[in-house]
C-alpha cells in the first residue's frame, strides 16, 4: 500500500477528547475515528489489525471444535422476556421499534438467540457436546463510554456457547477453552491472567475473567509472580504482614485529649505511633441489620465485597448524618466503652489480634484512648478475613510478596448451567429414553477491546509498537531525500516485497525526513526500512525494528532473506 493512497492519515495532534493512550494513539495514527461517545469507525489500517485479532481468535476457537456461525443483532423483544433479562439488563439494552410497532432489542449478548437456535437444530443427545461461536458486533448502552475502544457502546465481541449433557463434560470443556484463551492473548503479544470473578451481590464461583496487566486498566488485580496466579482485588486473599506485638506488655488504659482530624494518618501523627497501632472502626449500614462496626488495623482497609459475602447482605458505609443520629461521634468511634444508648454490634478483621496497646477514639469529641487491648478493654465476638489485600502482603501458597496491578479484562468465561436451556425448554432425550437437562457454557472476548489493550500494553512516547502477529503491515518503507535514484530503488524494493506477499506500507510522500520518521514511529509497524543516498552508497538500506532502539544497514541483496528471517521469528 502506498501511503499517499491510504485512507486514514496521521494527525499532528490527538483529538482533545482522547481520554486514554489507545484513543490518542489509534486516532492520531489513523487507525480509528470516533463517531460519537463509545462508537468508532475502523479505518483500513484499524480494520486490518482487528481482522488479525479476529483470525487468531477464530483459529483458537476452531482448535477447541468451535463451529463459526453468525447471528442477528436485531432481536425480537420476546426472547428477552423469556429469560427475564429485558428487566435485569434494562440499564444497558438499546431498544427500538420496527414496522407495525414491533419491539426489538439490539443484542448486547446472544444467549437469547443461540439457545433456541440450537434447541431447534439439535435432534439427538449424540450431537452433544458442541460449541458454536461468532465474531460480531454488540450493543450496550454503557453509562460511561470511556477509555477509547476499551469500553464502547457498539463494540466487537467473539462469543462462544457450548452445550453438554453433563456438568462434568462442561467442566472439562471449560478448561480447554481456558487454555485456548491464554493462547489467544499470548499470540496477541499480551501477558494474561485468569482470575476468579469477583464476588459481590452476584457472587458465584462459576466464572473467570482474563486480565491483561497495563496501567490503563479499570480493574485492580493482585498478582503472585512466583505462582503466576492473580486474584481480583475485591476478594483477594493473602497473608497480612506487619508487626507481631503479642509479647508486648499491656499498659494501663488512658483517656487523653485529641485535637485531630479524622484520618488515621493524623491520628498516628498526634500520638506518635505507627498507623498499624491505630484501631480503626468503619461503620456500615447493613440491610435488615442496621449499623455494624468493623474493627481493623489502621494501616489496612476493609474489603466491602468480602464483608458483603460474609454477611450475605447488601451494605454501604454509614453516612455522617446516620452516625450522628445514632449518637456516634464521627472520627472517634471505637468498640471501647461505647455508651449504652449508642452501642452497635462489632466484627473484626484478624489483623487486630497481633497488636498491643492500640490507640483509638473514646466515643467522645476530641478524646482518644491509648493503650487499648483486645480482651481486656473491648470484646469482639466475630473475627473474619475482611482485609483488602495490597502490595506487600504475602501469597497464601508460597509466601512471596504479592503485587497490586492495574489490569484490563479482555475475556470472560461462564458456566451457565441450565439457566438458559431451561428458560427455552432445550432438553434432549438421553440413551435411556428420559429427558435430559442440557448444560451450557459461554465464553466472550472483546475483539475491539483487545485491539485497544494491545496499544495500551505496547507503546512508547513516540507511538504504537505492534506485535508482528497483529500489525497492519510488516514493513514500513520510506525514503529520505527526493532523489531519482533513491526513488527508483525504493520503488524496486516496494514492488519486490509486495510480489513476495509481504505486507508493506510505502511512505511515498514528498515530506521531510522528520515527518516521515515520526509518522513511522507513531504508526508502529514492526520493521522500518529507510532508503537514502547514503545507504545506497553502500548498496544497502537502513533496517530498524520498531521495538528496538538500534538501527543497522543491510545490503539490498540480503534484504529478502533477512526479512523472511525476521517474519518467521
Ligand atoms: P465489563 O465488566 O468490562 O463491563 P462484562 O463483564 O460486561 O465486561 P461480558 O459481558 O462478559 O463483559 O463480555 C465479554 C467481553 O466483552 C469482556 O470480557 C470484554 O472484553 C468485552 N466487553 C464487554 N463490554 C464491553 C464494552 N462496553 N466495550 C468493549 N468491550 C466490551
Ligand atoms: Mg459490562
Amino acid at each position: 500500500m502506498k501511503y499517499s493512497n491510504l485512507v486514514g492519515k496521521t494527525r499532528l495532534d490527538a483529538p482533545s477528547d482522547a481520554d486514554s493512550v489507545n484513543a490518542r494513539l489509534l486516532t492520531q495514527a489513523g487507525f480509528v475515528e470516533k463517531l460519537a461517545a463509545g462508537i468508532y469507525n475502523y479505518l483500513p489500517m484499524g480494520k486490518k489489525v482487528l481482522d488479525k485479532v479476529c483470525d487468531i481468535i477464530r483459529d483458537e476457537m476452531n482448535k477447541v471444535d468451535g463451529q463459526e456461525l453468525f447471528m442477528p443483532i436485531l432481536h425480537p423483544v420476546s426472547i428477552w422476556e423469556t429469560t427475564g433479562r429485558i428487566k435485569t439488563m434494562d440499564d444497558v439494552l438499546y431498544k427500538t421499534k420496527g414496522a407495525g410497532d414491533k419491539d426489538f432489542v439490539l443484542g448486547p449478548s446472544h444467549e437469547e438467540t443461540v439457545t433456541p437456535l440450537l434447541r431447534d437444530n439439535v435432534n439427538s443427545y449424540k450431537d452433544l457436546p458442541l460449541s458454536v461461536y461468532q465474531l460480531a458486533t454488540k450493543f450496550r448502552d454503557e453509562p460511561r463510554a470511556k477509555s477509547g475502544v476499551l469500553r464502547g457502546r457498539e463494540f466487537g465481541m467473539k462469543d462462544m456457547y457450548s452445550f453438554h449433557l453433563t456438568e462434568e463434560d462442561l467442566d472439562e470443556y471449560y478448561e480447554r477453552v481456558s487454555e485456548a484463551y491464554f493462547n489467544v492473548f499470548k499470540r496477541c503479544g499480551l501477558k494474561s491472567h485468569i482470575i476468579e470473578a469477583s464476588g459481590g451481590a452476584f457472587s458465584d464461583k462459576f466464572s473467570h475473567e482474563f486480565s491483561v496487566e497495563t496501567p490503563a486498566g479499570e480493574d485492580t488485580i493482585i498478582v503472585c509472580e512466583k505462582c503466576n496466579t492473580a486474584q481480583n482485588l475485591e476478594i483477594a486473599e493473602g497473608k497480612i504482614v506487619g508487626p507481631d506485638e503479642k509479647e508486648e506488655e499491656e499498659r494501663a488504659l488512658e483517656m487523653v485529649e485529641a485535637k485531630r482530624g479524622f484520618s488515621v494518618e493524623e491520628n498516628a501523627k498526634l500520638h506518635s505511633v505507627p498507623e498499624s497501632k491505630i484501631l480503626k472502626s468503619v461503620v456500615y449500614e447493613v440491610e435488615e441489620v442496621g449499623l455494624l462496626g468493623v474493627a481493623i488495623r489502621g494501616d489496612l482497609n476493609v474489603s466491602e465485597v468480602k464483608l458483603e459475602n460474609y454477611l450475605k447482605k447488601q451494605l454501604r458505609p454509614a453516612s455522617p448524618e446516620l452516625l450522628k443520629k445514632h449518637g456516634l461521634v464521627q472520627g472517634f468511634i471505637s468498640p471501647v466503652n461505647m455508651p449504652e444508648e449508642s452501642k452497635i454490634p462489632y466484627i473484626a478483621d484478624h489483623s487486630i489480634t497481633n497488636i498491643k496497646n492500640f490507640v483509638t477514639g473514646a466515643n467522645q469529641p476530641e478524646m482518644d484512648y491509648v493503650n487499648v487491648n483486645l480482651g481486656r478493654d473491648f470484646q469482639i465476638d466475630d473475627f473474619t478475613d475482611l482485609v483488602e489485600v495490597k502490595s506487600g502482603f504475602e501469597c497464601n501458597k508460597c509466601s512471596s510478596p504479592l503485587t497490586e496491578m492495574k489490569a484490563i479484562e479482555v475475556g470472560n468465561i461462564f458456566k451457565l448451567g441450565s439457566r438458559y436451556t431451561d428458560a427455552f425448554k432445550f432438553k434432549l432425550t438421553g440413551k435411556d429414553g428420559t429427558l435430559k437437562t442440557v448444560y451450557m457454557g459461554c465464553y466472550g472476548i472483546g475483539t475491539t477491546r483487545l485491539v485497544g489493550t494491545v496499544v495500551e500494553a505496547s507503546h512508547d512516547e513516540n507511538g504504537i509498537i505492534w506485535p508482528k502477529s497483529v500489525a497492519p503491515y510488516m514493513v514500513h518503507l520510506l525514503t529520505i531525500g527526493n532523489d531519482d535514484n533513491v526513488n527508483k530503488h525504493a520503488d524496486e524494493i516496494y514492488n519486490s516485497l509486495k510480489e513476495q506477499g509481504i505486507e508493506i506500507l510505502f511512505d511515498d510522500r514528498d515530506e521531510s525526513p522528520g515527518v516521515k520518521l515520526k509518522d513511522a514511529d507513531l504508526i508502529g509497524i514492526p520493521l522500518r526500512l529507510v532508503v537514502s543516498k547514503r545507504t545506497l552508497s553502500e548498496n544497502s538500506v537502513e533496517w530498524k525494528v520498531r521495538a528496538e532502539s538500534d538501527s543497522k544497514n543491510i545490503r539490498i541483496s540480503d534484504l529478502d532473506t533477512e526479512i523472511q528471517d525476521f517474519l518467521s521469528n
